[in-house]
C-alpha cells in the first residue's frame, strides 16, 4: 500500500515507517478536572480512518487553552463522550489514506486542526497520541523551512488570528490593537495584521518582560499593562482583537464604526465574539507567508516538552504566562 517511497529513504525504510500498528500511545482522561485527570495510555485504539480522511503519525502537538477548558468541562454540553485523547493542533506524517482521499498521500508531511468545530462534537481521539485521523480538507502541507514543532503550534492560533482580524474587517491602512500580544494567538494577529493586512497602526499589550517581544513581532507601539491602562490612554483603534478576555474595556478604545472581536469573555456592545473553524485551504493560503519568514511562529523556549510530560506541559499553559505556543515533541 505504500506508495510514497521518497528519493532520500529507502523503500524497505519507507514501508517500515508506514506498518500502522493497532495501538498506540495515548494521553487520555476519562473524567473532568485539572490535569492529574490526564493519564498516559500505553495501548489506545488506533483510530480508524473514514473515507476523507487521512492518518497521521504525529511528530509534534501544540496545546491549547480550549484543550484545558474542555479537559475542565466546560464544553460538556456538546463535547465527545469521554474518554477522550485531547490535542486539536497537529504536526506529522501521512501515513494510511481513506478511499476518497485525492490530494494527500503516504509520506507527506502535514499540520492542521483536527476538529472543524472546536466546541460541537470535537474528535475523540485527539493529537496527543502517536497518531490521530484527520479529514483531508483541515490539513496543509507543512511549510518548507518549518520544521514540525514550530508547526504544530500554528493550526488554532494563525486559523483564529486570520479569521479573527478577517471578521473584524482588519484592511490595508487599518490601525489596530492586539490584547494579549505575546500569547499564541496574540503573537500571530500581530504578525498577520502587519505582514498580511498592511496595518497602518498595530499596538499590543504584555507584561514588562515582553514589551521587547512585541516590537520585534512588528508592534509600532508596546503598552506595558503592568504600567499602563490601554483604555486611558488618547488612542483610538479601526480594530481591537481582544485574546484577554477584556472586553469591557477594549470597546473603549475603539473608533466608533470600528470592530471590536473578543476570544474570551465577556463580550460588550460593540464587540462581538467568534469561535475558530479548522480549514486547511488557509493554512495553506498563509504558508507562502511562513515560507518567506514574514510571518514566524513563536514556540515558548520553555518547551518543546517531551511525550512523557504533557502533564506539566498543561499546567505551564494554564498559568496563562505561555510566550507563543507550548508544543509537546517528540511524540
Ligand atoms: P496563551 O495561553 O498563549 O496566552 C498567554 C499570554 O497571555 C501570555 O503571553 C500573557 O502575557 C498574555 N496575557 C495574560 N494576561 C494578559 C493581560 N492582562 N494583558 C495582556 N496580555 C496578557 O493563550 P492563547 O493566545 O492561545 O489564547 C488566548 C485566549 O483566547 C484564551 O482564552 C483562549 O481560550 C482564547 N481562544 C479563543 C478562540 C476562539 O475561537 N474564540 C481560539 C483560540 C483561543 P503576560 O505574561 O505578559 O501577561
Amino acid at each position: 500500500r505504500c506508495v510514497a517511497a521518497s528519493a532520500s529513504s529507502s523503500p524497505a525504510a519507507t514501508a517500515a515507517a508506514m506498518e500502522v500498528p493497532a495501538t498506540m500511545k495515548a494521553w487520555a482522561y476519562d473524567a473532568y478536572g485539572d490535569a492529574s485527570v490526564l493519564k498516559l495510555v500505553e495501548a489506545a485504539a488506533v483510530p480508524a480512518v473514514g473515507e476523507d480522511q487521512v492518518l497521521v503519525r504525529v511528530v509534534a502537538a501544540a496545546l491549547n487553552p480550549v484543550d484545558a477548558k474542555r479537559r475542565a468541562g466546560k464544553f460538556q454540553a456538546t463535547d465527545s463522550p469521554l474518554p477522550t485523547v485531547p490535542g486539536y493542533d497537529v504536526a506529522g506524517v501521512v501515513v494510511k489514506v481513506g478511499g476518497q482521499v485525492e490530494g494527500l498521500k503516504e509520506g507527506d508531511e502535514v499540520y492542521g486542526m483536527i476538529s472543524e468545530k472546536p466546541l460541537e462534537g470535537p474528535k475523540q481521539s485527539g493529537s496527543l497520541a502517536e497518531y490521530t485521523a484527520v479529514e483531508e480538507k483541515l490539513l496543509a502541507r507543512k511549510p518548507k523551512g518549518i520544521d514540525f514543532v514550530q508547526a504544530a503550534g500554528l493550526p488554532v492560533a494563525i486559523l483564529t488570528a486570520s479569521q479573527g482580524l478577517e471578521k473584524a474587517g482588519m484592511a490595508a491602512g487599518k490601525s489596530v490593537l492586539v490584547l494579549g500580544g505575546a500569547g499564541g494567538v496574540g503573537s500571530l494577529a500581530i504578525q498577520l495584521a502587519k505582514q498580511v493586512y498592511g496595518a497602518s497602526k498595530v499596538a499590543a499589550t504584555a507584561s514588562t518582560k515582553k514589551i521587547e517581544l512585541l516590537k520585534r513581532l512588528g508592534a509600532d507601539v508596546a503598552i506595558d499593562y503592568t504600567k499602563e491602562n490601554f483604555d486611558e490612554l488618547p488612542d483610538k483603534y479601526d480594530v481591537v482583537f481582544d485574546a484577554v478576555g477584556q472586553g469591557d474595556k477594549a470597546v473603549k478604545v475603539v473608533k466608533e464604526g470600528g470592530s471590536v472581536v473578543v476570544l474570551t469573555g465577556a463580550v460588550t456592545p460593540p464587540g462581538f465574539r467568534f469561535v475558530v473553524t479548522s480549514n486547511g485551504s488557509t493554512l495553506e493560503e498563509l504558508n507562502p507567508y511562513l515560507e518567506s519568514g514574514k510571518v514566524k511562529p513563536l514556540v515558548d523556549p520553555q518547551g518543546p516538552f517531551p511525550f512523557s510530560k504533557v502533564v506539566e506541559a498543561f499546567s505551564y499553559l494554564e498559568t496563562g504566562r505561555a510566550t507563543g505556543k507550548v508544543v509537546i515533541s517528540p511524540i
